[in-house]
């Protein structure tokens, strides 16, 4: 029986800027929704999926991606009593302490996936991470949860390998910065063209550097792309270059910010397009998820269809009628999706055998 963890930072609800009279799209609403719509749903009645408790990260594990002048820089800004970083990003007097708690329950969902406590893990966490660097902050995000998990499984774990594939709408600029020269982690991002969204970095030709050439991966998906353009994407692209790569875990940077409800973005995966995503990587990996973005209010069906995708049973029905769906946009997405995954595989092509 296939098994699945979750968790969640239990005190995120310290990270929001309405304390201070603002309002971000990135606030605790998101989180809760989820909780919520799990207790409603009672998936906990499920034997295939249990919580796990996690403690807070130590500076040293923080230390492992980031530099100790942005560290003790947030930390001491928090200590401040907060405010706006710019960029979309804030802080809170609290935030520093809630930063350890994500980064904490990012690492034991990597713990107790190598204990074979579970085949997968899911991590509840916010702030989001993936756009933060090794000395910057931007969109939302100020730890890179995904690298801090990436690097603790490799020093204090062991593993020698470690792929990271964000299905984010956002590119995963923070992540790609931290691991653009090195060949033991590859990155995979699938993402709305950045010509038309934050972080405008993310291209196909960025591919990664000496000695890590073609380890860094990067699809430009057109806007209104859909469930078959992913489909596409990962079958001649994400799946092959995994086994390939063949990594020890594959860490997830899960957004569902790709959804086409989504209002800050323009990308149409549906239920479908995700559960088929999902679960296309959890039949051969054991997988890390670790949410990153996603702001509209189908968040928690959303994490249900990942459960459902993690154990490979599908029972929630896709509301959305592709035809429909497909004959409302422009003809142009399909072909400008076709170039630039055209460009991708002649870019790939130079470093690895993708055709087979
Ligand atoms: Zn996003």
């Amino acid at each position: 029986m296939i098994r699945v963890g979750l968790t969640y930072n239990k005190n995120h609800i310290l990270h929001d800027y309405r304390l201070k009279g603002y309002h971000s799209p990135e606030n605790p609403d998101r989180l809760f929704h989820i909780l919520q719509y799990l207790r409603e749903h009672k998936i906990f009645d499920n034997d295939q999926y249990d919580l796990f408790p996690a403690m807070p990260a130590s500076r040293e594990d923080i230390l492992r991606v980031h530099t100790a002048e942005y560290i003790d820089s947030i930390k001491h800004y928090a200590d401040e009593g907060g405010g706006f970083l710019g960029n979309d990003t804030y802080v809170t007097k609290d935030s520093y302490q809630v930063l350890l708690q994500a980064a904490g329950c990012a690492i034991e969902a990597g713990n107790v996936v190598v204990n074979n406590e579970f085949d997968h893990s899911f991590a509840m966490i916010r702030p989001p991470g993936h756009h933060s660097g090794v000395d910057s902050y931007g969109g939302f995000c100020l730890f890179n949860h995904a690298a801090v998990l990436a690097r603790y499984l490799q020093r204090v774990r062991g593993l020698k390998k470690v792929a990271i594939v964000n299905i984010d709408a956002h590119a995963s600029n923070g992540t790609h910065n931290i691991f653009y020269s090195d060949p033991t982690v590859l990155c995979l991002s699938v993402h709305q063209d950045p010509h038309t969204l934050y972080p405008h970095t993310g291209y196909v030709n960025q591919t990664g550097a000496r000695p890590a050439f073609g380890y860094c991966i990067n699809m430009e998906m057109p806007e209104e792309s859909g469930n078959q353009e992913y489909a596409i994407v990962f079958d001649q692209i994400v799946l092959k270059m995994l086994d390939r790569f063949e990594p020890d875990i594959v860490i997830v940077e899960c957004g569902f910010d790709s959804y086409y409800k989504e209002s800050l973005t323009q990308l149409d995966l549906t239920t479908d397009g995700y559960f088929n995503i999902i679960s296309s990587l959890a039949e051969k990996w054991n997988l890390c998820l670790l949410l990153e973005g996603g702001y509209h209010d189908d968040m928690g069906l959303l994490v249900e269809v990942l459960l459902s995708a993690l154990v490979g049973k599908k029972y929630i029905e896709d509301d959305v009628d592709q035809i429909t769906l497909l004959v409302s946009r422009h003809t142009s997405a399909r072909s400008a999706f076709n170039d630039n995954l055209g460009r991708l595989k002649s870019v790939l092509g130079l470093y690895w055998d993708i055709d087979a």
